[in-house]
């Protein structure tokens, strides 16, 4: 049986994007020709250093996209790691947003949550105020949220850690390639980013460390990374990172689509709400919250229509749980459960907002016993 070409999603309409993006077909031809080839890039031999400089050739890419010197890329398998090497691997009391991704809040349960406001940003004189108790600290404020696309004020956030004396961590993982930035820009001191959501493969991510920062690695045991970080490289992966780095995306084109997911949402169901709605926002998520209709309903009845979108946050357990963001943003348990998100990306395209407006549409008819009525999607 012939696949189906990469990034055609010919089953689905693939509007998850915040959970994983396609692999894009040159990245999946770089990928193949790294795995043909032999070479761990520790040994001295032809095959090693040809590893040794695709894997250096990489970080260079990470490095120059975020405008740092190549010696401060540290990659890891994922943001999950490179989250986890932030937290763990400094020093001091944690103050994390209330809506950081569950690889923060996890990462160290025992830190303070910084509460955010109804729009889901994060609250600056609450943070001001926990910083005067907590010095120094190590702050985490992720740039764009994974459920709302809420931008966040990352480059206020770190002026306030910094005239407190404390660091500030930054994951960009959802934001990475959808906005500008650079390390310096957003005056983080640690940045983490992640391949499986800018059109490469999962299991390959990031952390970048400013200047003069360093970390106390996890993993012990090689000398790799700088010896920041042991363990043979995913060469294959970091390949394809760096392959995924050097596509453009047309944003304006996806923020498009995304408008006319959410026009044609209002237009079915005035009472339908996008969360985060009034906020600066990632171009490419949907937060849509129906009151009545629980996210389990919604994703049951698109999935059988073919269309794949998630609940809220359930970017890797596959159930629909409670969401904190949605907690911390003033929604009741009731109404978070009536939330999904709906992601675009780069293989998105009108019919596949056509294709969800029509599924979403038929299934709030069923629901009020109506006839569907046709979607100006
Ligand atoms: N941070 C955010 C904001 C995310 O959305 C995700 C994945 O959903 C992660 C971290 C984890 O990244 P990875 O899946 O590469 O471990």
């Amino acid at each position: 049986m012939t696949p189906p070409p990469a990034g055609s999603h010919a089953a689905h309409a693939y509007l998850d994007h915040a959970a994983t993006t396609p692999v894009r077909p040159e990245v999946l031809a770089a990928m193949a020709e790294a795995m043909a080839e032999a070479g761990n890039a520790s040994s001295v031999h032809g095959p090693g250093r040809l590893a040794r400089s695709r894997l250096e050739a990489a970080r260079r890419a990470v490095a120059e996209r975020v405008a740092v010197a190549a010696d401060r890329v540290v990659f890891t398998s994922g943001g999950t790691e490179a989250n986890h090497l932030a937290l763990l691997g400094l020093i001091g009391p944690r103050l994390v947003s209330a809506i950081e991704h569950a690889s923060v809040l996890e990462a160290v349960p025992e830190a303070t949550r910084v509460p955010v406001d109804a729009a889901g940003r994060l609250d600056l004189a609450a943070l001001a105020g926990l910083l005067r108790g907590h010095r120094p600290a190590v702050v985490s404020v992720m740039l764009a949220n994974n459920e709302t696309g809420v931008i966040q004020p990352v480059a206020e956030a770190a002026r306030l850690a910094h005239a407190h004396g404390s660091l500030l961590h930054c994951d960009a993982v959802q934001a990475f390639t959808k906005l500008p930035f650079t390390l310096a820009g957003l005056g983080a001191d640690l940045l983490t980013v992640s391949a499986h959501k800018i059109g490469g493969p999962p299991g390959i991510g990031a952390l970048v460390l400013r200047d003069g920062l360093e970390v106390v690695p996890l993993q012990r045991g090689g000398g790799q990374e700088l010896r920041r970080r042991a363990g043979t490289e995913n060469l294959p992966g970091i390949v394809g990172f760096s392959r995924a780095l050097g596509l453009a995306t047309d944003w304006e084109r996806v923020r498009r689509l995304r408008d006319r997911t959410e026009a044609a949402a209002r237009a079915l169901h005035p009472a339908a709400i996008v969360v985060g709605g009034g906020a600066d926002r990632l171009p490419n998520v949907v937060c849509l919250l129906t009151p009545g209709l629980s996210a389990e309903v919604q994703l049951m009845a698109l999935d059988l229509a073919g269309v794949a979108v998630s609940s809220g946050a359930a970017c890797s357990s596959g159930k629909v749980g409670p969401s904190h963001v949605l907690a911390a943003m003033g929604f009741t348990p009731e109404l978070a459960r009536c939330t999904i998100r709906v992601s675009l990306g780069w293989s998105s395209t009108a019919a596949d907002v056509k294709r969800f407006a029509d599924a979403w549409g038929t299934l709030l008819a069923r629901r009020s016993g109506r006839a569907a009525s046709p979607v100006p999607a």
